[in-house]
Order: C-alpha cells, then sequence, then structure tokens
C-alpha cells in the first residue's frame, strides 16, 4: 500500500515543487492537470472499472455548505456517446462537467464508471478514464516537452512528438530553433491562445482517457485559430466518449443525447430532435440561439 500511495504522490509532488519554484502553487497545477484533491482525500479502494460507462447517480454537490447547486443529478452515458450539456448561465453545467471528470466529489450520490466511484479511483487511474477539458490555465513555464509529458510523466520525445503531431502542433513546433526544449509561459516564448490549446491537447492524446468533459468557451481563440483547433480537437474526440457544455449550444445539434440543465437539476435529456419536438426548454433555447429563420429538421 506504501508503494501504491508513493507512485500517486511522487509525480504530483515534483510538480508541485517545480511549480512553487515558479510561484504558481498547487492551485495552479490543480486546474492545470483537472485534479482538485490531494491524494490523502481518496478513498482508494483498489477495484477495477468493469466497464468505461460513466453514470451520475442522485449526485448532489454545494460550494457552500447549505447551498446545493446540484440537486439530484441521474446520468448515464453510454460508451462512445456524444452528449451535450445545455441551459441558462449559472445553471450548474461547468460544476456538473467538474464532478462528472472527478475534479470536485459529489456531497452524496456518486459519480462511476464502470460501477467504480471516481474518488475510488487512483488519481493516476482517474486520468486514463477521464479527462476536463477546458481553455484555462494550459501552459505552465517549463519546456515544451515539459508542459506536455505532464499527463505521463516519463514519455519518451517520440510520444511526445506523436502527441504534438496528433493536434496539428508540429507544424509550429518544428519551426522553434529549440524544439521540444523550447521554454513556453510567461517569460519563455510566447505561444498564442490555439498554440497553448495544441498544447493541453497533446496532453490529453497522452494522458489517453476514454472520456471527455469538454467545457468549451472559445471567447479567447480568433475565429480563424478555432477553425484549425476544431480539427485538432476532432482528432482528440476520435473514439472517445464525449460530454461537451455548450454554452452556446455550439455542438449540441450534432449530439447524440443533449442533457438540459436547468437550476440544478436534468430537467430534459434525449435527442436535438425529440427535445426539439417536445416543445419544452430546449426547443425554446434552440429557437432563441438559432433565430425563427432556421429549418430544424
Ligand atoms: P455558465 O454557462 O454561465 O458557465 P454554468 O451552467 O456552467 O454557467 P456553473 O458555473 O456550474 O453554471 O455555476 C452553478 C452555480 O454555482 C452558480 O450559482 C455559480 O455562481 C455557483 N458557482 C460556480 N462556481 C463556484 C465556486 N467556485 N464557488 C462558489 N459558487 C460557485
Amino acid at each position: 500500500a506504501t508503494l501504491y500511495v508513493q507512485m500517486l504522490i511522487d509525480p504530483v509532488d515534483r510538480i508541485v515543487s517545480i511549480l512553487d519554484e515558479l510561484q504558481l502553487g498547487a492551485a495552479s497545477l490543480s486546474r492545470l492537470l483537472g485534479v482538485a484533491q490531494v491524494p490523502d482525500d481518496r478513498e482508494v479502494s483498489g477495484r477495477e472499472p468493469s466497464s468505461e460507462k460513466l453514470d451520475a447517480e442522485d449526485v448532489r454537490f454545494s460550494y457552500v455548505e447549505g447551498r446545493d447547486v446540484l440537486h439530484g443529478i441521474d446520468l448515464d452515458v453510454g460508451v462512445g456517446e456524444r452528449i451535450a450539456m445545455v441551459g441558462p448561465s449559472g445553471a450548474g453545467k461547468s460544476t456538473l462537467g467538474r464532478l462528472l471528470a472527478g475534479i470536485h466529489p459529489p456531497r452524496t450520490g456518486a459519480v462511476t464508471v464502470g460501477d467504480v466511484a471516481l474518488v475510488e479511483l487512483p488519481l493516476g487511474d482517474l486520468r486514463g478514464h477521464v479527462a476536463l477539458v477546458t481553455q484555462e490555465h494550459h501552459v505552465f513555464v517549463g519546456t515544451l516537452r515539459e508542459n506536455v509529458v505532464l499527463a505521463r510523466p516519463g514519455s519518451s520525445d517520440d510520444a511526445v512528438r506523436a502527441a504534438l503531431g496528433a493536434v496539428d502542433a508540429l507544424e509550429w513546433v518544428d519551426l522553434l530553433p529549440a524544439g521540444l526544449d523550447t521554454v513556453v509561459g510567461s517569460g519563455g516564448r510566447a505561444v498564442t491562445a490555439a498554440q497553448a490549446q495544441q498544447i493541453a491537447l497533446a496532453r490529453l492524446v497522452l494522458a489517453d482517457p476514454h472520456t471527455l468533459v469538454l467545457d468549451e468557451a472559445t471567447s479567447l481563440i480568433d475565429p480563424r485559430a478555432a477553425r484549425h483547433l476544431e480539427r485538432s480537437l476532432a482528432a482528440v474526440l476520435e473514439g472517445r466518449t464525449v460530454i461537451a457544455i455548450a454554452h452556446r449550444l455550439f455542438s449540441a445539434h450534432d449530439a447524440d443525447r443533449v442533457a438540459v440543465v436547468e437550476d440544478g437539476v436534468i430537467s430534459e435529456f434525449g435527442s436535438h430532435d425529440d427535445l426539439v419536438a417536445a416543445g419544452g426548454s430546449y426547443a425554446a433555447l434552440w429557437e432563441s440561439w438559432h433565430g425563427a429563420s432556421t429549418v430544424v429538421e
């Protein structure tokens, strides 16, 4: 058990100490890695998930004691399924996304992968099952190599290059005189928001999670770069289960199923067509977003 715990702590410790030196600290690290809990908070059971099926069961959560923002969420996500989460601002979509990725533990209820609660999985294993993608805190001060291998310490340069290649980043990485040794982040070589996003995506390719939770907010990136990034992102999503938080109804139409989050509950759940036909909140959201001129098949 000691070795086990050591395996969990060591890589994180090392990174924390690097970041401390750089005056970033553990909070930034947590966001960078999508890791919010210190290892000893976890109740690691040693059970292996029997599948990659992700379920939320009666999940409740509060940031402030006594004030739940999620009020009993049930959600079954099939392997390989694409789910879009939509709903009004402040409804709890990002919060639910963080719970589905195991970043916050539920107050009650459980998020499970293959019937094992995410809080029972060692952190090092958790990221192989589910990871969160956001557009915040993508790059820390360090070499390009260090920025990517964070996901899997000890990876070879070939693996790092393959990950960067998978997200179309080699076309600019190969032009850097120092290549993977290039120092990026504040004080280092400036990277664009889109390049920072590619670094984060390469990190994900290396981590290779079965399920991705995307909390999209493309405001940081200009439209041309965003289109380019869509290709990189598509390569990362390929073959994975995806839960996309569509703050602006962006990808809801293409999803297998849409979950409407309102006031901390899932108020509607079904295919785009079914929800439009049902004429409820989603239909109204879709209508207001797309305008009256939109033809809905
Ligand atoms: P948006 O579409 O605007 O991003 P959302 O549906 O993703 O909204 P959340 O960000 O999950 O909603 O917020 C749900 C509720 O939780 C809101 O009332 C919000 O103010 C609150 N909240 C979110 N993050 C925190 C936090 N770190 N501490 C305290 N309250 C929070």
